[in-house]
C-alpha cells in the first residue's frame, strides 16, 4: 500500500476537507473509484437500507460494524440480478453508530474484491464518518446558536425559499403555520415588499444588509421587525441567506409616540407649529395643483397675560385647554386648528373661499368669548384674529402665516376683539417691527439713547419742583426719535428692561447735578415692573448717583399697574421700602375701579392729558378731572395735570386745586442743559 501513499493522502484531504454532506459523499465515492479502481460507490442511508434490494448484505456490514464482501449465495445472487458482478459494503460510523452505508459495486466479472479493498474501504469510511460527524457538529452548533437566540433566524436559499427557521419564530411571529418551504417574499407586508426584495437582492451581492419592515404575524396581522441579512451562500455548512430578525414593534410604538408628541402641543393636544407647517405645505401644493383657495387665520387671545398674572399659570393653562376644545368644535373635519405657542392659535382652512373663512372666524370669535367657569368665577376672554387667503397667490406656508400674523396685529391695534383681513401694508409693518428690534439692539450697544427732561411745575408758585425724564433716540439716519416710534417694540421684545435700566442710571446721575429740592421722575414699563431685578436696579442707580431715594419718583401707568394687581401692589411696596416716591401715570385711561386707588401705595396721580385737552369745553371732562383731584386729595395724594398747553387750561386746573402741572405751556421736553438754563 506504500506506493499508494500520495493517493491516500489526497483522498484523506478531499474527504476531510469537504464541508457539506454532498461534498463528503462525492469525495468518498470518488476515492472509492480511484483507489479501488472500481465502477462506482454510493452512500445509502441506514434508514433506507432495506429498500435497495441488497438484502442481508448491507445489513451484515452494519451489524458486524466492518466492511464486508458479498458472499457467494444469496448476497451474490442479489447483486447479479441488479447487474453487478461483485460488491462490497461498509458502514460509515457517525456519532458512534452507522447512519450511512457505503456500497461499492463492480460490473466486471474478472475482478473481485479482496482483503486490500476491504482495508481501503475501511480507511475511506472512517474518514467519511469523521467528516460527516464534523459537519453534523458544526451544523448543530449553528442551529443551537439560532435556537437560543431571541432573534428569529431564517435561512433562505437562492430561489428565495425558506429552508429553515429557528424556534423563536413560533413565539415572535405567533405563526402556527411555518413559513419553511414557502417563498420568503410571502412573509413581507405588501407595502414593504419592494424594499424587502431589494434588501434580499442587495444581500446576494454584498455581505450585510439591514432593513426595517413589517412581516406577517399571526394570520393577516404584521409586526415591525429589524432584519439583518448575511450572505452565507458561499459558506458550505449554511449555503443560504441568513435573516436575523428581531421584533422592534415596541421601539416603533415609542417612536410613533414621540413623533406624535413632537407634532402636538402637550397642553391642549392640538397639532403644533411643526404639524401646521407640514399640513400647510401639503395643502398649498394641492391648492396650486387643483386651483383651490386656502385660508389661514391667526388668533391671539387679548389680555391672556392678565389671567396668568392674576390667577396663576395653572388657571391660565385650564383656560387655554377650554378654548382649545371650543376651537376644535368650530372646525370642519378638513380644517386644522393649531396651538402655535402661548396664547397663539392658527387655523388652516383648506379648499375654502374667503367668504366661508370669514364665517368660520366669526364662529371662532363668538365661541372664544363665551364665558368660561374657572377658579370660582366666570371668565370672559376675547381674541383678535388675522385672516389671509391664498387665492392662488402664495406658495409658502411661512409667508401665509406671517401674513395672517400681520393681520392679527392690525386687529389687535384696533382693540375691537375682532378680525382683520390681510393687506400688503400690514406685512410691511411686521417687517418694520422686526427691523426696528434689531436696530434697538444696536442702539443699546452704541449708546444712541438720550434723555430729555420736562419740568413739572407747582401750580401755585409756578416753580419747577421736578423733571420727568423722557427717552429719545438719536438715530444716525432718522434723526431724533420719540418713544412713540420705538417703545412699543422694545416693550414687546423685552428690550425695555435693559433700556429702562439705562434710563434709571442716567436720570439719577443727572439728578445729582440739579438743585437738591428738585425731584426726578422716571417712567417704568409694565415689563420692568415684572422684572425680578427692578428693586436692585433702582437701588443701584441711587447708590451710584448718590442722590437721596426721596428725590426719585417712579411713574407707573395705570394700565401696567392693573395688569397684575396683586403682583404690582407687592412690588410697589418693595419700591416704597427703598424710599422712592411713586406716581400713577396716564390716570383715567386704564378703566380701573377707583377703589383700587386706595390699594396702590402711590404718592402722586398724573391726570392723563386727554382729560386736560378739552377741559374748558367739555363739562364731562371737567367733572372727571374735578372728581379725580378731590379723590386724590381725600387719599392724601397730590394731583399732576399732564399736557397743559394753554393758559386757559392752566387757569381751570388751578381753580380745581390741581397741585402740579406739566406741559408745553411751560416747556417742551429738552436736553438737561437746556432745561436747567431756563428754570
Ligand atoms: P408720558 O409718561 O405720559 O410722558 C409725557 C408725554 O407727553 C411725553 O411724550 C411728553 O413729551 C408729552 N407732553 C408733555 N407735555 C405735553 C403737552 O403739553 N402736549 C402734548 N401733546 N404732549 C405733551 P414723549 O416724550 O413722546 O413720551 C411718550 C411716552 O413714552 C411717555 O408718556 C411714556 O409713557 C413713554 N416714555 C418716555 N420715556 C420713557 C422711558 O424712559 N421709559 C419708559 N418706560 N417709557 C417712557
Ligand atoms: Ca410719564
Ligand atoms: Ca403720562
Amino acid at each position: 500500500m506504500d506506493d499508494r501513499l500520495p493517493a491516500l493522502i489526497d483522498v484523506a484531504r478531499a474527504i476531510t476537507g469537504a464541508t457539506t454532506f454532498d461534498a463528503v459523499e462525492a469525495a468518498v465515492c470518488e476515492s472509492v473509484v480511484s483507489l479501488l479502481r472500481t465502477d462506482r460507490g454510493r452512500l445509502i442511508s441506514w434508514a433506507d437500507l432495506g429498500s435497495h434490494g441488497f438484502g442481508s448484505f448491507l445489513d451484515r456490514a452494519v451489524a458486524e460494524e466492518r466492511p464486508v464482501v458479498a458472499e457467494p449465495g444469496d448476497e451474490q445472487d442479489h447483486l447479479r440480478r441488479l447487474g453487478f458482478c461483485a460488491g462490497l459494503a461498509a458502514p460509515i460510523p457517525v456519532h458512534g453508530g452507522p447512519t450511512w452505508c457505503l456500497l461499492v459495486t463492480q460490473g466486471q466479472p474478472d475482478k473481485a474484491f479482496g482483503e486490500e479493498e476491504l482495508q481501503l474501504v475501511g480507511f475511506i469510511t472512517a474518514l467519511g464518518g469523521a467528516a460527516l460527524e464534523h459537519l453534523a457538529k458544526s451544523e448543530a452548533r449553528f442551529r443551537s446558536l439560532a435556537q437560543n437566540s431571541s432573534d428569529v433566524i431564517t435561512l433562505v436559499d437562492t430561489d428565495g425559499l425558506v429552508t429553515y427557521q429557528s424556534a423563536a419564530a413560533a413565539r415572535v411571529f405567533d405563526n402556527s403555520e411555518s413559513v419553511v418551504g414557502r417563498a420568503v417574499r410571502d412573509w413581507a407586508h405588501p407595502d414593504d415588499l419592494p424594499a424587502f426584495e431589494q434588501a434580499l437582492a442587495d444581500a446576494q451581492n454584498r455581505q450585510h444588509v439591514r432593513i426595517e419592515c413589517r412581516l406577517m404575524h399571526a394570520k393577516g396581522t404584521y409586526i415591525h421587525v429589524e432584519t439583518t441579512i448575511s450572505n452565507l451562500l458561499d459558506e458550505p455548512t449554511v449555503a443560504a441567506l441568513v435573516l436575523n430578525t428581531r421584533d422592534v414593534s415596541e421601539r416603533r410604538r415609542l417612536e410613533d409616540e414621540l413623533r406624535e408628541r413632537a407634532l402636538h402641543d402637550a397642553l391642549t393636544g392640538l397639532p403644533n407649529r411643526t404639524l401646521f407647517h407640514d399640513r400647510a405645505r401639503h395643502a398649498l401644493e394641492r391648492g396650486l395643483r387643483e386651483r383651490v383657495p386656502i385660508c389661514v387665520a391667526f388668533m391671539d387671545l387679548d389680555d391672556f397675560k392678565a389671567v396668568n398674572d392674576t390667577f396663576g399659570h395653572a388657571v391660565g393653562d385650564e383656560l387655554l385647554c377650554a378654548i382649545a376644545d371650543r376651537l376644535a368644535s368650530c372646525m370642519r373635519p378638513t380644517d386644522t386648528v393649531t396651538r402655535l405657542g402661548g396664547d397663539e392659535f392658527a387655523f388652516l382652512l383648506e379648499d375654502t373661499e374667503l367668504e366661508t373663512a370669514v364665517a368660520i372666524v366669526e364662529r371662532i370669535l363668538a365661541a372664544v368669548s363665551q364665558p368660561v367657569a374657572l377658579a370660582g368665577t366666570e371668565m370672559v376672554i376675547r381674541a383678535s384674529v388675522g385672516l389671509t387667503c391664498t387665492e392662488g397667490l402664495y406658495t409658502d406656508a411661512d409667508q401665509l402665516l406671517a401674513h395672517a400674523d400681520a393681520a392679527m396685529y392690525a386687529a389687535k391695534a384696533k382693540g375691537t376683539h375682532g378680525f382683520e383681513l390681510f393687506a400688503p401694508e400690514m406685512q410691511a409693518a411686521t417687517e418694520a417691527r422686526l427691523a426696528l428690534r434689531r436696530e434697538i439692539d444696536r442702539a443699546l450697544r452704541s449708546d444712541e439713547f438720550r434723555l430729555h427732561y420736562q419740568p413739572i411745575i407747582d401750580t401755585c408758585t409756578q416753580q419747577t419742583v421736578g423733571m420727568e425724564a423722557l427717552i429719545r433716540w438719536e438715530h444716525p439716519k432718522r434723526g431724533l426719535l420719540t418713544p412713540g416710534q420705538f417703545i412699543d417694540v422694545a416693550e414687546n421684545s423685552g428690550q425695555i428692561v435693559e433700556m429702562g435700566q439705562w434710563v434709571l442710571l442716567t436720570a439719577c446721575a443727572d439728578a445729582a447735578r440739579l438743585p437738591p429740592q428738585t425731584y426726578i421722575s422716571v417712567n417704568l414699563s409694565a415689563r420692568q415692573l415684572q422684572d425680578p431685578r427692578l428693586v436692585e436696579h433702582v437701588t443701584d442707580a441711587l447708590e451710584r448717583s448718590g442722590i437721596g431715594a426721596d428725590r426719585l419718583i417712579l411713574e407707573i401707568t395705570e394700565t401696567a399697574a392693573m395688569a397684575d394687581t396683586e403682583g404690582t401692589i407687592s412690588k410697589l411696596h418693595e419700591l416704597k421700602a427703598v424710599g422712592v416716591k411713586l406716581a400713577l401715570d396716564d390716570f383715567g385711561t386704564g378703566y380701573s375701579p377707583l377703589s383700587y386707588l386706595r390699594r396702590f401705595p402711590v404718592d402722586l396721580i398724573k391726570i392723563d392729558r386727554s382729560f386736560v385737552f378739552e377741559i374748558e369745553r367739555s363739562s364731562a371732562d371737567l367733572a372727571i378731572v374735578r372728581g379725580v383731584i378731590d379723590m386724590a386729595h381725600a387719599l392724601g395724594l397730590r394731583a399732576v395735570a399732564e399736557g397743559v398747553e394753554t393758559e386757559a387750561q392752566y387757569a381751570v386746573l388751578t381753580e380745581l386745586g390741581c397741585d402740579l402741572g406739566q406741559g408745553y405751556l411751560w416747556m417742551r421736553p429738552a436736553p438737561l442743559d437746556e432745561v436747567v438754563a431756563v428754570v
